[in-house]
């Protein structure tokens, strides 16, 4: 038996027809650039994301420069995130001559330990910290009330890198990305909504910020070739657009699926008495398990096996960001976020994707309870 950690072609075979008409529109219309079908999606994430507005852009990581550019993140500000998160988080603000600030992961959620940042505050030069990002990271959300409070307590503004997240929810029933000052989605196709290639959003109420991140998705330009501020060419394909806003009417059954499948996982997994963790559940959250992620004895060894076996794994992500080479000029060091680095060697992604079959996950958990006997 073969699991991929993901098939795109069992997502798209139903929805074929509709993906095609949609694409065809655009090709007919020749309309490539943003146009009523970016602005269309727009609405629709927004509603989906209870926020005000929605700014269609060029990738997730496109939707987190934007979003710092519009807060004026710039040389000599800090600020403060995860070191266990995908480069794309602190890759943003470094891009801006900003400084990325480090606070540990909770190691059963991998989400930042909002008890840490206060500690990660006392680093940066008095005035100078800027925003704090929060990843709701394998499509749990962070502790926002907990987040939103340090937050205000230290005058950061909140940006939620919501890339894996669109459509969680957090203990107070709150969508991601709707709580901080703005929230960014990535829409890569291995995302709970993926387009056809790169696409992503950012979703805020604020209104000032609407403004600002729609001038700097266009070169900062309002009427066009008048320039207030300098931006970037940071759109959403009019293609992409088309394509999601058909796929974003199958989202929440594809998320109840990857939710149900989590679930039977845990149930298979408990049972076998294996020593893997499964993933911690806050009360009240709502998990969309972009990734299915174990902590596993012997990791490497259980993922060579599997691998082996027909099953694809993956580990996200093998080195935190205060280790990469092109992070040494902060200085930090190994040991210095524990958690981070304790999680790096442990965890490891399995299949969980909405159209896998019950079979497939007994499957793969048969395999995990071989390798350990
Ligand atoms: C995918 C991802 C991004 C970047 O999104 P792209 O659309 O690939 O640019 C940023 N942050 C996190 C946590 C992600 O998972």
């Amino acid at each position: 038996m073969k699991v991929p950690l993901l098939d795109l072609r069992a997502q798209y075979g139903p929805i074929r027809e509709e993906i095609i008409g949609a694409v065809m529109e655009v090709l007919e219309a020749q309309r490539f650039i943003l146009g009523p079908k970016v602005a269309e999606l727009e609405e629709q994430v927004a509603r989906y994301s209870e926020a005000k507005w929605g700014i269609g852009v060029s990738s997730g990581s496109d939707a987190l420069l934007v979003s710092l550019m519009a807060l004026d993140v710039g040389k000599g500000d800090y600020v403060i995130t995860t070191p266990y998160t995908f480069f794309a988080t602190a890759g943003a603000v470094a891009r801006l001559g900003a400084t990325p600030v480090f606070a540990d992961i909770d190691p059963r959620t991998y989400n930042i330990d909002t008890d840490k940042i206060a500690g990660a505050a006392k680093k940066i030069p008095k005035g100078r910290l800027k925003a704090i990002i929060p990843v709701h990271l394998y499509g749990q959300c962070c502790d926002m009330d907990a987040v939103m409070d340090i937050a205000g307590e230290l005058g950061a503004a909140v940006v939620e890198d919501a890339a894996q997240a669109i459509g969680a929810r957090d203990g107070k029933d709150r969508p991601a990305g709707s709580v901080g000052d703005a929230g960014c989605f990535s829409f890569f196709p291995s995302k709970n909504l993926g387009a056809l290639g790169d696409g992503g959003m950012v979703v805020t109420s604020r209104d000032d910020l609407k403004e600002k991140l729609a001038m700097l998705r266009a070169h900062g330009s309002s009427p066009k070739y008048f320039h207030k501020i300098i931006g970037g060419n940071f759109r959403l394909d009019t293609i992409q657009a088309a394509a999601l806003s058909v796929k974003l009417k199958h989202l929440d059954l594809w998320s109840e699926k990857r939710r149900e499948n989590a679930n039977l996982y845990n149930m298979l997994l408990t049972d076998a008495g294996a020593p893997v963790k499964t993933p911690y559940i806050k009360k009240g959250f709502r998990h969309i398990f972009n990734q299915y992620v174990i902590r596993a004895k012997d990791r490497d060894g259980l993922m060579g096996f599997l691998k082996e076996k027909g099953v694809g794994t993956e580990v996200y992500y093998p080195l935190p960001m205060h280790l990469q080479e092109c992070f040494g000029y902060l200085g930090c060091r190994q040991g210095d976020f524990p958690e981070s680095e304790k999680a790096a060697k442990e965890t490891l992604a399995l299949p969980v994707y909405p159209e896998l079959d019950v079979e497939a996950i007994g499957y793969v958990v048969e395999r995990i309870k071989e390798f350990y006997t």
